[in-house]
C-alpha cells in the first residue's frame, strides 16, 4: 500500500487555540502561549503534525498524548520527543508494532520518538498560558485530561467524550471511571467546553455533568435501556445517556 500523507481541516477555537480535524477519523489540537506552544495528540499518522502545526505558530513545539492508542499517538513520528502516562506506553508499543504503521515506518523512514513521563497535575507552562496535566483513568490507565483554565478549555481526547468506550481490555471498571470524574469536580466550573478527540467542534461542558450522572447510573444498575454494542468482533454492551451519546462497557 502506498503512504499518502493527507491534511487535517483547520478550525480556530479562539486566536491562539486551533482544532485539527483529522478527516473526522480523529481530532489534533494546537494551544499557542507566548514562549512556546503545545501540539495535543496527533492522530493516526497520515499527517505531518509538526508540518501541520507550522501553518499556525511558529513557537517551539511539545507534544503531549492523552493517551496511548494509536489514533492519536500515531502522528507522534514528526517529534523528537513526546509526553506521555507511562501506564499506555505498552499501547503505544503495540500501535507501532502494527503491520501498517510497520509499512509506514519503512516506506517513509519515519521513527517515533522517546516517550518523556507525564505526572498527576503536572503543569505546562506555555507563556502567558499554563496547561495542567490531571490523570483521568477509565478508557485507558494512562488516560489524561489537560485543563487550560485560562481559555476555560478542557482538552479530554477520549477520557471525557460523547461515546465512551470503557470495553476494551485495557479500559477501567465504571466505577474508576466515577471516582477520576468526581476527582475533578473541584475544576468543574473552571472550563466551559471541552475539546474531544473525536469531534469537529467545542462540545459544550455540560457534557461532563451528563457523562458523568450516566456512569453513576450504570454503576447503580439502571442498565434497562441498555443494548448490545458489537465493535471489531467483539460484542459489549452500550449505556445511551442521550441522542448520540453512549457508555459502552463490558
Ligand atoms: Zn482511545
Amino acid at each position: 500500500m502506498e503512504y499518502t500523507l493527507r491534511h487535517p481541516e483547520i478550525h480556530p477555537v479562539n486566536d491562539h487555540v486551533w482544532l485539527m480535524d483529522d478527516n473526522h477519523e480523529a481530532t489534533f489540537y494546537v494551544v499557542a502561549g507566548n514562549k512556546q506552544a503545545m501540539v495535543i495528540d496527533t492522530s493516526i499518522g497520515m499527517c505531518n503534525v509538526r508540518e501541520e502545526a507550522r501553518k499556525v505558530t511558529q513557537l517551539p513545539l511539545i507534544c503531549v498524548n492523552t493517551h496511548g492508542h494509536g489514533d492519536h499517538m500515531g502522528g507522534n513520528w514528526s517529534f523528537d520527543k513526546a509526553y506521555m502516562h507511562p501506564s499506555d506506553l505498552p499501547l503505544a508499543q503495540e500501535a507501532m508494532e502494527w503491520p501498517e504503521v510497520q509499512a509506514a515506518i519503512n516506506q517513509m523512514g519515519i521513527r517515533y520518538p522517546g516517550f518523556e513521563p507525564i505526572a498527576d497535575g503536572q503543569i505546562f507552562d506555555l507563556g502567558g498560558i499554563a496547561l495542567q496535566a490531571l490523570c483521568l483513568p477509565g478508557h485507558t490507565p494512562g488516560e489524561i485530561v489537560l485543563l487550560d483554565a485560562k481559555d476555560r478549555l478542557l482538552f479530554s481526547g477520549d477520557g471525557i467524550i460523547e461515546h465512551l468506550w470503557l470495553q476494551l481490555p485495557e479500559s477501567l471498571p465504571v466505577q474508576t471511571q466515577i471516582d477520576s470524574m468526581r476527582r475533578l469536580l473541584p475544576l468543574r466550573d473552571q472550563f466551559d467546553h471541552i475539546l474531544t478527540g473525536h469531534c469537529s467542534a467545542p462540545v459544550d461542558a455540560s457534557l461532563f455533568d451528563a457523562l458523568l450522572a450516566a456512569a453513576e447510573d450504570l454503576a447503580a444498575g439502571k442498565t434497562e435501556n441498555d443494548i448490545d454494542y458489537p465493535w471489531l468482533g467483539n460484542v459489549g454492551r452500550a449505556h445511551p445517556y442521550a441522542e448520540n451519546r453512549r457508555i459502552v462497557y463490558k
